[in-house]
């Protein structure tokens, strides 16, 4: 009836990456009961999911050809579907499920609606969250830039409300392609994640990834999509936020130069912006984020994603790839 290919947890370092995805296989003899008044099942009887913190799962879901739409719901986010076709296989839904990198370890539930006309049922899935080994970065800063006076706080609260508003606009068509692209090939730093103490005081925890490159290196979007909105501001810098659909956003932050507009369409590899230290920075970078639906994950994790010739395998995938810092404290590039 159905299959999970799940991925157990070997002991890897922090700074591993592990992309874990499963298949789940649905066969096309659905109980017709679910659709009337059958008492509802356990939680989790579709299958089961796991990754760490900060990954991106996943989600496929096969065998729901006359299905109009599938949308989950994982820690009140929403998780939207989207239609695969692989020649000479039947037709499935895939979702990706973002980890936050502050999702409380443990297990819940991936609740997915299968809606077809005015019917829907739903499907089950358990989804471990597993603990990431994020570094601890001590980080000086001159004063100014850590503790903010009342102007800068109501700057950055402005700013905030700004980007917010922004990305509660998203396109619901998905827009991008198979492959991701490295925005600036440079030194991946493997901070993402980290927990900060800036001057003496934990601060909130690096949400994204910082690459070490020349000032003026050409930045690139890392898959299509449109520019939700470019920015100046206090933290971030010169910045672009890329909408490419679904509720999934990229960010580039900290640079010298701008070079697209709101509203511009993008594609993979068009150059966005160069490398700068704009904002709250100690020397030039990008620092590269990823918001999906709502979650805050790990850029690379998008590079690991399974869909090449513009599908996902029909197999499970992992693949703990080493990075290049073992130790986040000789990093000399920060926020
Ligand atoms: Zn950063």
């Amino acid at each position: 009836m159905m299959t999970a290919l799940k991925q157990t947890h070997a002991r890897i370092s922090r700074l591993d990456r592990t992309l874990i995805t499963a298949v789940v296989l649905l066969s096309s003899v659905f109980p017709v009961e679910l659709f009337s008044n059958t008492p509802p099942a356990p939680m989790g009887h579709d299958g089961q999911y796991s990754g760490k913190q900060g990954q991106v799962l996943v989600v496929k879901v096969k065998g729901e050809e006359q299905a109009t739409e599938l949308k989950g719901t994982f820690l009140s986010r929403t998780i939207p579907f989207f239609r695969e076709f692989r020649p000479g296989e039947p037709a499935g839904y895939i979702g990706l499920l973002g980890i936050d990198m502050q999702d409380e370890p443990g297990t819940y539930e991936l609740a997915v609606e299968v809606k077809q006309g005015e019917q829907a049922k739903q499907l089950s899935f358990n989804v471990l969250v597993a603990k990431e080994r994020f570094a601890v970065e001590h980080l000086k800063l001159p004063k100014e830039k850590v503790d903010l006076d009342e102007k800068s706080t109501a700057r950055w609260k402005a700013e905030q409300q700004l980007v917010q508003q922004a990305l509660a606009e998203n396109s619901r068509l998905k827009l991008w392609r198979s492959n991701f692209v490295e925005p600036v090939s440079g030194k991946r730093t493997g901070i993402f994640g980290s927990v900060r103490i800036m001057n003496g005081q934990a601060r909130n925890p690096h949400n994204g990834e910082d690459i070490g490159a020349p000032m003026g290196a050409d930045v690139v979007a890392t898959n299509d999509g449109i520019v939700r909105i470019t920015v100046d501001h206090i933290f971030s810098g010169k910045g672009v936020f890329i909408d490419h659909g679904l509720g999934f956003y990229t960010m580039y932050f900290h640079l010298s130069e701008v070079l697209v507009k709101d509203g511009d369409l993008v594609t993979a590899g068009q150059i966005i912006g160069k490398v700068g230290a704009t904002g709250r920075a100690t020397g030039p970078h990008l620092h590269w984020g990823v918001k999906l639906n709502g979650a805050r994950v790990n850029p690379y994790s998008l590079l690991d994603l399974p869909f090449k010739n513009g599908a996902a395998p029909s197999a499970t995938v992992a693949t703990p790839t080493p990075v290049a810092t073992p130790n986040s404290q000789a990093v000399p590039i920060k926020e």
